[in-house]
């Protein structure tokens, strides 16, 4: 399949596989899992970082100016969601923008929610993703009291971290957070660090890596690179106009030229790369076991034959779905334009959506529109071409849809895969 295929998936109607509906035979359970990002608030931010990818779909999606999903729509989503998983866990994650300006009763409402659909022996939790500005006392007690688990948008120490994640009125921001790790740990709150690695902070690794793990006591990281197109406002993946894709290791493949097809604040792949690797090695020699790191503990799990613990690195996307305040729900949290949008959760059960041929199509094509040099790769197994949103450019022979990233992901393999292949042999001789 092509990268044409993608595009086509996108026209085809939501109609849902067999395996939308609960099977009652006696075959294995839990055939019904996926996952929505939950944004209820829409893009409504308190802050205004400039990398943000998600600020702009207030004007793409036509949001309105304080979007707030209503009581009826987030009954529907949270009926839905839970009636349309098998297992014995249910896990909602809540995003946004900033999902705390909805508010606490909001939140408490959602919580009422969830136990009036809690079937009995099913476990809900969930995840909170913030900026942490509105985290006060009143908050972390509500917050592990239910057993919320924080992801805490911070990007590094004091000097990294005001860079870009500045207020409305360009205020530096990274105060307001410390408080709130204060305050989480005054009141048990479980949470771990998100981290947007960005043109300015990539080149500090092993300062961001020490500031999370030995000053904030972070024992989960996730490290998500900033790749963003020039033309990524109004434009979806695979949407682009294929005359402006530059071909890998070019400047226009960089950031910081005024034709690159990246802005500015896009980390550059090499620098990506390097990053990957002061971060492992430190990892490796100080804190394995300890600090899990999203990138490395898939990687291990990989090398040992394991499924990918991330949609990135796996062979197939399609069971992450995203659902606006609107209740329209879209084929991932990085593809919320209306090219990819599947339907409204008040219209169809979100099983027949996750669980339909137009998704298995977005799924399948994250792997069946791989160019060739992919294809060939040593590390295939390992990366997948990483997410389809970043397949910005051209491989050196000029086929389309290589991924942007690539050269930091090559170098980080060809340093990683050995001491990943040592640490692997160890873990199985431990099992
Ligand atoms: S498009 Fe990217 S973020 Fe979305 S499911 Fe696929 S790999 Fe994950
Ligand atoms: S490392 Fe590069 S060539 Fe190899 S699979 Fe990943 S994106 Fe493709």
């Amino acid at each position: 399949m092509t990268k044409t295929s993608m595009r086509a998936s996108t026209m085809l109607d939501v109609v849902a596989l067999k395996s939308a509906y609960k099977d009652l035979s006696d075959k294995p359970q839990y055939q019904r899992r996926f996952h929505v990002m939950a944004k209820p608030g829409g893009a409504k931010c308190n802050i205004d970082c400039q990398y943000c990818f998600y600020l702009h779909k207030e004007d793409l999606l036509h949001q309105p100016k304080q979007p707030k999903m209503d009581d009826e729509t987030l009954e529907a989503f949270v009926k839905s969601y839970i009636e349309s998983q098998d297992g014995d866990e249910v896990v909602f994650s809540w995003q946004g923008g900033e999902p705390t300006l909805l508010g606490l009763d909001y939140f408490r409402q959602i919580v009422t929610l969830q136990k009036k659909y809690q079937p009995a022996g099913v476990r809900i939790e969930n995840d909170l993703q913030t900026n942490g500005i509105l985290l006060n006392d009143e908050w972390c007690e509500f917050l592990a009291q239910n057993n919320f688990l924080v992801g805490l948008s911070i990007d590094g120490p004091e000097e990294i971290h005001n860079k870009y994640r500045v207020t409305r009125s360009g205020k530096p921001t990274f105060h307001l957070v410390m408080n709130a790790v204060e305050t989480m740990k005054k009141h048990g709150v479980r949470f771990n660090a998100l981290v947007t690695v960005n043109n300015h902070n990539v080149k500090h690794p092993l300062e961001v890596y020490r500031f999370l793990t030995q000053e904030l006591g972070v024992t989960y990281i996730q490290y998500n690179p900033v790749v963003e197109p020039s033309d990524f406002k109004t434009t979806a993946p695979q949407f682009w106009n294929d005359s402006m894709i530059p071909t890998v290791g070019s400047e226009l493949a960089k950031p910081g030229h005024p034709m690159s097809v990246v802005t500015d604040w896009s980390v550059d792949a090499d620098d990506w790369g390097q990053f990957l690797i002061a971060t492992f090695e430190e990892w490796v020699n100080n804190d394995l076991g300890r600090v899990l790191v999203n990138l490395f503990e898939t990687a291990v799990a990989q090398v040992m034959g394991k499924p990918s613990q991330l949609c990135i690195t796996a062979e197939f996307c399609g069971k992450g779905l995203a659902i606006e305040h609107n209740g329209d729900v879209f084929s991932c949290d990085h593809y919320v334009y209306p090219e990819y949008k599947l339907a409204n959760v008040k219209d169809r059960p979100l099983n027949e959506m996750a669980f339909s041929i137009r998704q298995q199509a977005f799924g399948t094509a994250k792997r069946d529109s791989l160019p060739k040099y992919c294809s060939e790769c040593p590390y295939l197994k390992l990366c997948w071409g990483e997410c389809p949103k970043n397949r910005l450019l051209k491989t050196p022979d000029g086929e389309e849809g290589l991924n942007y990233l690539c050269p930091g992901i090559k170098a980080f393999f060809d340093y990683s895969l050995p001491i990943l292949t040592g640490i692997s042999v160890l873990l199985g001789q431990n099992q």
